[in-house]
């Protein structure tokens, strides 16, 4: 049983036993390269039958997803794993504070549980508790925390999401980041917002759907006292982004836009909101992984796509619709590193343990942790239901 708190630290660094935890998994591992891994975990799956429900993230790779009762991106995932009440153990391809959200969103006998637990988020990993915790004592200072609504992106972890509850904020995705601050801003007189943990999200969704300038937005920096920032200036702003980017979609550049467009004339880009400002602006359309999928699936044959989300879940959408040319924003290869490690032999060895009894890797958000991240979920599942994006 692991706690709420599992920082990443990067792979093959350091010497710290806890940065590879999972990779020490209790009894043994299957080799990578054993021909029965599929058999493996096909007869793992028949032996729990509806005991038994795995979710696969997008970003997972097709060893895996090919096992996944369902797919989709975080939220629909923690949604489908609240609509499966009779399912006694919930088995999460995806990344830590996934599994966290599919813990808080289940039931108290439901058990959620997360192949190898090195599977975390860098992008969650980059807004601490105790850093934010400071962020808002500094607010307290400055005098402006009682016009502070925070709010955080379904990518952070479950005590960052338990703070945004307790201090009268909510939790939003890149589906509905436009609605969550319409009514954020609407829950006081002269508010600001603070956008936990990614700022590309905060700026894109304030700056392009909502129209505040770019000068409206100040970006928190937790390694720097008072965030890098004067009272003054937090006091000006309307938006107070926190330094948090993803590591995937934070690879896409303008110039490789440029690049596709004087190769392929006709190319449309289509990329996911966590793109930074200048990849967004030159898109011609910006959405959620579930909104990229549909846009694919309802293309034209023949059209062109250059596609600036995760490599797997490009990839499988090129392999689906090999009458339309989809290519990759980026020169070089770009996984999901943390997505990425939850593999076959993994997935195998967390089945195969719950054929013989044994509970592994499960991931238990503590009772307090949970209550006001449910508050924090429950305010976004109130939102009215908008989707945005950009066209
Ligand atoms: S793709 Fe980015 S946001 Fe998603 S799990 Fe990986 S690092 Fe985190």
């Amino acid at each position: 049983m692991t706690t709420t708190d599992l920082p990443l630290l990067v792979l093959g660094r350091g010497t710290d036993p806890a940065s590879e935890r999972g990779v020490d998994c209790p009894g043994s591992l299957p080799a990578a390269s054993d021909p029965d891994l599929v058999a493996r975990a096909r007869a793992a799956k028949e032996a729990l039958g509806s005991r038994l429900f795995v979710l696969g993230h997008h970003y997972q790779r097709d060893e895996v997803i090919q096992f996944a009762d369902v797919t989709g991106d975080s939220f629909k995932l923690a949604r489908d794993a609240a609509a499966r009440p009779d399912a006694e153990y919930i088995v999460f391809c995806g990344v830590h504070f996934m599994a966290e959200s599919a813990d808080i969103l289940t039931g108290p006998d439901q058990k959620v549980i997360l192949p190898d637990l090195a599977a975390g988020c860098s992008m969650a990993d980059m807004a601490r508790i105790a850093q934010v915790e400071d962020a808002w004592d500094a607010m307290v200072e400055a005098g402006i925390a009682d016009s502070v609504v925070p709010v955080t992106y379904m990518n952070s972890s479950a005590d960052i999401k338990a703070f945004c509850g307790r201090n009268g904020g909510a939790v939003c995705t890149s589906s509905n980041a436009q609605v969550a601050l319409e009514w954020a801003f609407a829950q006081k007189p002269d508010a600001k917002v603070l956008f936990l943990p990614d700022q590309h999200l905060g700026r894109n969704t304030a700056v392009l759907q909502m129209g505040y300038s770019l000068d409206d937005c100040v970006v928190w920096d937790p390694h720097k006292q008072n965030g890098g920032l004067t009272a003054e200036e937090l006091r000006d702003a309307k938006m107070i982004l926190w330094r948090g980017h993803c590591s995937v979609h934070g690879r896409f550049s303008a110039e490789v836009v440029d690049e596709l467009r004087a190769k392929i004339p006709d190319v449309q880009v289509l990329v996911h909101p966590e793109c930074k400002h200048e990849v967004v602006t030159k898109a011609d359309l910006v959405g959620s992984t579930e909104f990229i999928i549909k846009t694919i699936e309802a293309a034209p044959a023949g059209s062109s796509w250059a596609i600036g989300t995760e490599l797997n879940l490009v990839q499988r959408l090129a392999d689906a619709h090999p009458d339309k040319n989809i290519v990759f924003l980026d020169r070089t290869v770009c996984y999901c590193s943390t997505m990425n490690r939850i593999d076959l032999p993994h997935l195998v060895w967390a089945l195969e343990n719950l054929v013989a009894g044994t509970v592994v890797n499960q991931i238990q958000v503590d009772p307090e942790t949970e209550k006001w991240a449910l508050v924090a979920l429950q305010r976004m599942l109130d939102l009215p239901a908008r989707t945005a994006a950009k066209d």
